[in-house]
């Protein structure tokens, strides 16, 4: 074997297309067969153990042990009934444009080729999909949690004119930022990333829709402003990860102009609700903001791993990222010509084609697609709601705003009702039937269910709600008679 490409071609493609076609039934299939089951004891510990392998396997020895070990023990969230934390569904389309990316296995980090022309292109969609300005920078990135980070740096540079924090770090500097009590985990840790420190994220209180409260934060900057803190940004949330709220995001745009802040949204998926018009009213004033982070892997279904940020102003990003380094020397002409690049704009150097799935997605689907797939999960939301209202031994725990629905099962006398709910979604999770998860809404554990797959419908949910009624019932009749 002199290179690494196969010996016979004409075996490798039969084994390729047998792989299409197996993974394209398992899609197809998908709904037929449990959300998600234990993984075995056995299964794990092969894996657990494994050695390093000193000479090859063979390919087609390869697939069989990845459909066979990996395939039935995935996570569950392309299944219409996984309804946990905040997961996209993924798409057959989005599958094949992995495997066309990685066919090319092009490196996006830069330089003169058309696929950075097509992230570019991505980009410039997605300003037009937010209503940002065409100049805009982004970035195709992991996820939110990524591109959140980047916006944080970004505004924290941009305080700093000529980039001093870049050269002398914060240097004692009292940076401080607001984010609603309700904010992703993934702020404060770009704050402790940022080295700002998790303690210079100021947690505003929510209103009684789990909304930022605006005049608490106007407070909270005039006390910090008197204690001679320097705040810098203002994190409005668009579609919160907890009940799926969304902070009265135009009042922060005024708020943040009036104050000379940095006005960041966290819209993971939130934001996609803009291509719906149904929903798009909602998130008014998402489209002021100096930044943006969002996902294509949630709502926009786009598989893991697609997130996004969206800088206004443009020179904003490269002025906290951009490097000059003789060994990524530009050039006017020949490969090394046509900068900025995307290894500019945040940490990354090399990077994957992510922007070839995304770009089939939004063409393939249209913004209308896209936007149907939102108004379709608010739908059944909606739906999920009116049912929780209408049984007995259910309760709404939130008002259901876009797609994430908060209910408890009403717990008889006898059981701890933050136990009995949390033991409810691991029944439901190992039923196999449906895969809620929980979360706290006013100290209380409930159960989440967040609408997001494309494939779910309100015969799903009522699937789901049968289940959770046996379990439930199974339960509480050790103790007196079942929740009716
Ligand atoms: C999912 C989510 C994040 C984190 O995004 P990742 O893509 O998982 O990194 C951040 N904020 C909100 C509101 C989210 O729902």
């Amino acid at each position: 074997m002199s290179n690494l490409d196969p010996e016979d071609w004409e075996s490798l493609r039969a084994i390729g297309h047998s792989m299409l076609d197996g993974m394209l039934d398992n899609i197809r299939s998908v709904a037929q067969g449990p959300v998600w089951q234990p993984p075995p004891e056995a299964v794990r510990g092969m894996f657990q153990t494994a050695p390093l392998p000193q000479a090859g396997t063979d390919l087609a020895q390869l697939y069989q042990q990845f459909m066979r070990d990996v395939v039935p023990y995935a996570v569950g969230n392309r299944h219409p009934r996984f309804m946990g934390w905040v997961h996209g569904g993924g798409t057959a389309q989005g599958m094949l444009a992995e495997m066309l990316a990685a066919g090319l296995n092009a490196n996006l980090g830069g330089r003169n080729h058309i696929p950075v022309d097509v992230e570019r292109m991505v980009i410039r969609w997605a300003a037009s999909m937010f209503g940002f300005p065409q100049e805009a920078t982004g970035l195709l990135v992991t996820g939110s949690s990524m591109a959140n980070f980047i916006a944080i740096l970004t505004a924290s540079r941009a305080v700093a004119e000529g980039g001093a924090i870049r050269q002398a770090g914060l240097s004692g500097r009292p940076l401080v930022g607001y984010a609603c009590a309700s904010a992703h985990g993934c702020i404060a840790r770009a704050f402790d990333m940022a080295g700002l420190g998790t303690q210079a994220l100021r947690r505003v209180p929510m209103d009684a829709d789990f909304r930022m409260d605006v005049r608490a934060l106007e407070c909270m900057i005039a006390a910090d402003r008197a204690q001679g803190l320097e705040p810098f940004v203002v994190i409005g949330t668009a579609g919160t990860v907890d009940v799926g709220a969304v902070d009265p995001l135009d009042a922060l745009a005024d708020l943040a102009a009036r104050e000379k802040l940095w006005f960041h949204v966290d819209g993971a998926f939130g934001a996609m609700a803009r291509l719906s018009e149904a929903y798009a009213p909602l998130l008014h004033g998402m489209e002021r903001a100096d930044s943006l982070a969002f996902d294509f892997h949630k709502w926009a279904q786009v598989p893991y791993d697609a997130g996004c940020v969206l800088v206004r102003e443009p020179g904003r990003q490269a002025a906290a990222f951009a490097q000059s380094l003789d060994y990524l020397s530009r050039e006017d002409r020949g490969l090394a010509a046509q900068a900025p690049w995307f290894c500019d704009f945040g940490p990354d150097l090399s990077r994957g084609f992510r922007a070839l799935k995304v770009w089939f997605a939004i063409a393939g689907f249209g913004t209308d697609g896209l936007g149907a797939v939102v108004t379709r999960s608010c739908a059944v939301a909606r739906y999920l709601a009116m049912r929780v209202n209408a049984l007995p031994w259910l309760e709404l725990m939130a008002p259901v705003v876009l797609n994430v629905v908060c209910f408890r099962v009403v717990a008889l006398q006898a059981y701890d009702p933050d136990w009995l709910n949390a033991e409810l979604v691991k029944d439901l999770h190992e039923s196999g039937v449906a895969a809620p998860s929980t979360t706290k809404v006013n100290g209380q554990v409930v159960i989440r269910a967040a609408l997001v797959n494309h494939r779910t419908t309100e015969h799903d949910v009522d699937i789901m709600l049968d289940m959770l009624h046996s379990l439930a019932t199974a339960r509480q009749s050790e103790g007196q008679a079942g929740p009716g």
